[in-house]
């Protein structure tokens, strides 16, 4: 387990975590939202972030303190947290982004390191090569090497009790992630931030995002905090978090503020478009969207950057509360019926689930049917696993409905979609007490066909019937032949 990270509650990949960040005398807890604040510009105050919004860590980016004159005296000689006024915990980017953006930087590793050092960051990144998606294998592969040996001077430059970032890179190659993300992992380094997604976002590759955060994820293991970088559109907070994410930064409040757009979590609005407000933050009780679009830019600035931050934070307070009552999919379900690429990102991360089952408990509160992606969640992956470790006679009525026909066999199991066969006394028992609709969809009927065919295989020398109510043809054919189909009536009970 690493020191600065520990873990409290976990559904699917997502957790609750506490993050300890030692310089700053202070305990995140995760998933938490980094707001982004631009030293020469802030549009809500560091003190008012903490006080209002009750953010306890920000990032900054300790490039442009170092290339501000003014700003850099004052961060030498008061410290950051003096200069910015705020009590929380501050990280510091390190540049790599204007590396990207702008073609070079003239910092080494160490000096940059030492700098945020000296200005009193609590969590330091080292300069990484943020390589784009869809590049060449080749130059994927080159630029992870130049930045892994930078994580490695990183890890060597001594930093005191400053926390210090290790990004994982890898481009849009999730077994490139996966390396950089071991590599990150047995360095000396403290949190992982998942690099050069942005681009992904921009395009709303939603999908390619999870791959890459999956490939990092395998690589990096359960204990590492992981920060996915540029990220801060609270609409995908739930599915990135679903996949492991702890920590998002978030320079869209401000940004998109700017030009008048007003984000939601199921989307983003401009302001213009708006005849009522969807929401109940401070800022929406107070005005209309006319009394908005009357004030002067600066104000309306303030006003909509507030808003846009009210609503990032409640997203990441409902999605620790999900967490907690172990409902955490149905919310990225919810999510997910946003927009259709945000239901890519969603079928990406079931793509996982295997690798969610691994960490996905063993019971929670409710498991709530509410679309035929809901069949392909862990839960049911992890029942048809547990079909092989059941003793079953030597002849098996597996059913939709009742014990009907079933006198010749051995024992009768129910099957219940979109889980399949389990004997009677486990269907008291964590996902089996699902909810699910009358209407059952071909999704739901498939995997249940799926788990009787794991058991049948399982189970060679068993004889085995299948009750069912009109199962389709195509549904049907997934299930061996050598299984005798039964026919029920719709209405059989
Ligand atoms: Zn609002």
């Amino acid at each position: 387990m690493r020191e600065c990270f520990e873990l409290r509650d976990v559904d699917a990949g997502g957790r609750i975590g506490e993050l300890t960040v030692p310089r700053a005398d202070v305990t995140v807890e995760t998933p938490a939202l980094l707001p982004v604040i631009n030293p020469n510009l802030d549009t809500i105050s560091p003190r008012r972030l903490a006080e209002e919004f009750g953010a306890e860590i920000l990032i900054t980016n300790s490039y442009i303190i170092y290339g501000t004159d003014d700003v850099r005296e004052a961060a030498l000689e008061d410290g950051l947290h003096d200069v910015l006024d705020f009590p929380g915990a501050i990280m510091t980017d390190s540049g790599s982004f204007q590396l990207a953006e702008y073609g070079e930087i003239d910092v080494t590793t160490e000096e940059i390191l030492e700098f945020q050092h000296a200005i009193g960051s609590d969590i330091g990144t080292p300069v990484d090569i943020p390589t784009p998606p869809d590049v060449s294998r080749e130059q994927a592969e080159d630029e992870l090497a130049t930045t892994q040996e930078r994580l490695e001077i990183a890890a060597d430059v001594d930093t005191g009790e400053m926390l210090v970032n290790a990004p994982v890179q890898g481009s849009t190659y999730p077994d490139l992630r996966e390396d950089a993300g071991r590599h990150a992992a047995e360095t000396d380094l403290d949190v992982f931030p998942v690099g050069a997604v942005v681009p992904l976002m921009n395009d709303y590759r939603y999908d390619d995002m999870i791959d890459a955060v999956a490939g990092a994820k395998r690589g990096l293991g359960a204990d590492a905090p992981v920060h996915l970088f540029g990220a801060g559109h609270p609409m995908m907070f739930a599915l990135a978090v679903a996949m492991g994410c702890d920590l998002f930064d978030s320079a869209a409040y401000a940004l998109y503020a700017r030009d008048d757009r007003y984000l939601t979590v199921r989307g983003t609005r401009h302001l213009d478009d708006l005849d009522y407000m969807p929401c109940s933050c401070p800022v929406c009780v107070s005005h209309s969207p006319d009394e908005l679009r009357a004030l002067p830019d600066r104000e309306r600035e303030e006003e909509l950057a507030a808003h846009n931050l009210h609503v990032t934070f409640e997203e990441i307070r409902r999605i620790k509360q999900a967490i907690r009552a172990g409902n955490l999919l149905e919310l990225v379900e919810q999510r997910a019926r946003a927009h259709p690429t945000m239901l890519d990102g969603y079928r990406a991360l079931l793509d996982h689930a295997d690798q969610l089952e691994r960490s996905d408990p063993v019971s929670k509160g409710a498991f709530f049917y509410t679309s035929h992606e809901s069949a392909r969640r862990p839960e049911v992956r992890r029942h048809h696993r547990r079909l092989e470790r059941l003793a079953v006679p030597d002849a098996l009525f597996l059913t939709e409905g009742s014990t009907d026909g079933g006198d010749a066999y051995d024992d009768t199991w129910r099957v219940q979609p979109p889980f399949g066969p389990f004997p009677r006394e486990l269907s008291k028992s964590y996902p089996l007490t699902a909810e699910v609709p009358d209407r059952t969809d071909r999704g739901a009927l498939a995997a249940a066909a799926d788990g009787v065919a794991r058991l049948v295989e399982d189970n060679p020398d068993t004889e085995f019937a299948l009750g069912h109510r009109g199962w389709p043809a195509d549904v049907l054919a997934r299930v061996p032949d050598r299984v005798e189909r039964v026919g029920l009536s719709s209405d059989a009970e």
